[in-house]
């Protein structure tokens, strides 16, 4: 299937394009439909499912077939989310999905722990408004948001906002809206007190559920860090012993850097050795076997070595350089998170290679909230 059968705006469709997106994911199929329909939606998914664009597609369709309306202070769109970082990336999707439209769409993040003074003052002229719920009754307490003409409300992560204790403040915010709308609530599970909330809030709507992603794969926890080259050393140091890991694969793209990250790491105190093709293949089976037995506690190598080796839960794996395709990143950090023990594969990446990353993680349907190594204190 391509995304051509949903018949949306052709400059929608320009925009897909342009993020790389080939066809559809399951939800994406079953969803787009029966949003630019107007039907209320339960959406069972995770992140990596592909949910995001699944409402943010049909609702770019929607606001575009209704025309340009006035500029104020009152969103025909609002997306209630839990935490400040999936504001910040659900309005990066929007974003890159409303380039060059032949109206301008407007969608904004507004959450806590910032000041509330600029995001006052952006408000005017919204269309979509993505918030935590905090923030939004803030707001609306300041006057600086009405939600009497919200049309469609999408609750992204549901369950999340309730663990977190946000019903109280949701319901204060439903109490606020008009009560003919539309109602999108996505959740990566569906238990007692969501179905509380679903039975409340959706009207006849189309359940879709998303089989989760394998559990082994589910396992691998990915973390990543901007940083620069002369750096990389210094914060895989500052990693290895804040964490306190024992043992840990660090991946490099060639044979000589494998080489010096590993004397690097022996001349500061941590017993690390090299594995690569241009060694022998005495030298490597050593290298892994005191790797494995817990007498080396850092093995540096090359992704030609990545395939073969493989050692039960192991506990980290660091890429101090980014391989080149995203299949070799998958072979990377599928030596961790095995045999139903978590993993975490965390990634240094480079200003520059911020593009390539994102293409990666694209491939990989994953999501990583980046750390700037530059906040850190090593
Ligand atoms: P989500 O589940 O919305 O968090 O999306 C996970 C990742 O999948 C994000 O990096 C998206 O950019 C990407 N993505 C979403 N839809 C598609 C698609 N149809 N094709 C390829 N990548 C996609």
């Amino acid at each position: 299937m391509s995304f051509v059968a949903f018949k949306l705006h052709p400059s929608i469709l320009a925009n897909i394009t342009a993020l790389g997106y080939e066809t559809p994911t399951p939800i994406q199929v079953q969803a787009i439909p029966e949003v630019i329909k107007g039907k209320d939606l339960l959406g069972i998914a995770k992140t990596g499912s592909g949910k995001t664009a699944s409402f943010v597609l049909p609702i770019l369709n929607i606001i575009l077939a209704n025309g340009e309306g006035e500029r104020n202070r009152k969103p025909k769109t609002l997306v209630l989310v839990p935490t400040r970082e999936l504001a910040v990336q659900v309005t990066e999707v929007f974003k890159e999905l409303s380039h060059n439209l032949p109206q301008s769409i407007k969608s904004m993040a507004v959450y806590g722990g910032v000041s509330i003074n600029p995001q006052m003052k952006a408000i005017y002229g919204v269309n979509i408004l993505i918030a935590t719920p905090g923030r939004l009754l803030d707001l609306h307490r300041s006057s600086a948001v009405n939600l009497s003409k919200v049309e469609t409300l999408v609750l992204d992560e549901a369950d999340k906002m309730l663990n977190l204790g946000f019903k109280e403040e949701m319901q204060e915010i439903f109490d606020l809206l008009p009560k003919k709308r539309q109602n999108l609530l996505f959740s990566a599970t569906l238990n007692d007190q969501l179905s509380g909330l679903n039975n409340v809030l959706l009207l006849d709507p189309v359940v879709i559920e998303i089989e989760a992603p394998s559990e082994e794969e589910d396992l691998i926890n990915l973390s990543g860090y901007f940083v620069g080259d002369d750096r990389k050393g210094p914060l895989l140091r500052h990693l290895i012993r804040e964490q306190d890991m024992k043992q840990v694969l660090v991946f490099t793209s060639s044979g000589d850097k494998a080489d010096k990250v590993a004397w690097k790491l022996i001349k500061n105190g941590i017993e690390a050795s090299s594995i690569h093709g241009k060694k022998s293949q005495s030298a490597r089976t050593k290298a892994l076997e005191n790797f494995k037995s817990g007498k080396v506690q850092v093995l540096v190598a090359t992704d030609l070595i990545s395939r073969g080796i493989d050692i039960n839960e192991l506990p980290y794996v660091i890429n101090y350089e980014l391989p080149r395709s995203p299949k070799d990143f998958v072979h990377r950090i599928g030596r961790t998170g095995r045999a139903k023990s978590e993993g975490l594969a965390i990634t240094f990446v480079t200003r520059e290679e911020t593009h390539h990353f994102k293409v990666i993680l694209k491939k990989m349907k994953r999501y990583i909230d980046m750390v700037d190594s530059e906040t850190l204190d090593f």
